[in-house]
């Protein structure tokens, strides 16, 4: 698959072309290619290799869900919500990772690159697509530590919150004073009831 392959399939999941997607089918590429996975979506041995974190969730992140095959679904896409583009790309087999974040200067470049077009986001499109990886990435080897709950495929007790009585998977559980209790009612809720 090319670049242009990608994206066309890119364009069709996320429902439009971008910039953010041209950076995220980019970055999935390079994490691809430095881990040596050739088809995470395709062939047998390549398919349940790899997890992903993303640490955004803008346009980009829908292109490399395309193009990993990792998806929040199958657990094999993490989300860390630290407002950053970039993305860690987890090889499950041989333990190696590596970290591709977009460099804050890739818009500044862009804008040099193609100051003739007046569009910010065509700007961008174009010159993401045409400028050499290092400009446009920072990349780093990581180690990643992922317990057996994290993983795509690990299939674990499932237990009850003692006080709202909903189900709970993949040891989300916590403890409080003996009791066993689900993520909200141990005090992380997101949600008032009204
Ligand atoms: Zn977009
Ligand atoms: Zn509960």
């Amino acid at each position: 698959m090319t670049l242009d392959d990608y994206l066309r399939e890119a364009e069709v999941a996320h429902g439009h072309l971008c910039a953010g997607q041209v950076l995220g089918v980019r970055m999935a590429m390079v994490g691809l290619e430095k881990l040596g996975i050739e088809d995470p979506r395709g062939n047998k041995v390549d398919r349940k290799r790899l997890v992903t974190f993303v640490e955004i969730d803008r346009c980009a992140t829908d292109a490399i869900s395309v193009v990993t095959g990792c998806r929040l679904g199958k657990r094999a896409l993490k989300f860390r919500d630290w407002g950053k583009m970039a993305a860690t790309f987890v090889d499950l087999e041989t333990g190696k990772a590596i970290r591709i974040a977009a460099k804050e200067s890739s818009k500044a470049l862009a804008r040099a690159m193609h100051p003739e077009i007046e569009s910010k986001n065509q700007q961008q499109i174009l010159a993401y697509r045409e400028m050499p990886e290092d400009d446009l990435f920072t990349q780093q080897w990581v180690k990643v530590e992922l317990p057996p709950e994290e993983f795509p495929g690990y299939k674990g007790d499932r237990t009850v919150c003692a006080d709202c009585g909903e189900g709970i998977n993949f040891r989300r559980e916590v403890e409080r004073d003996g009791r066993v209790l689900c993520r909200a009612c141990a005090g992380e809720k997101y949600y008032e009831a009204v």
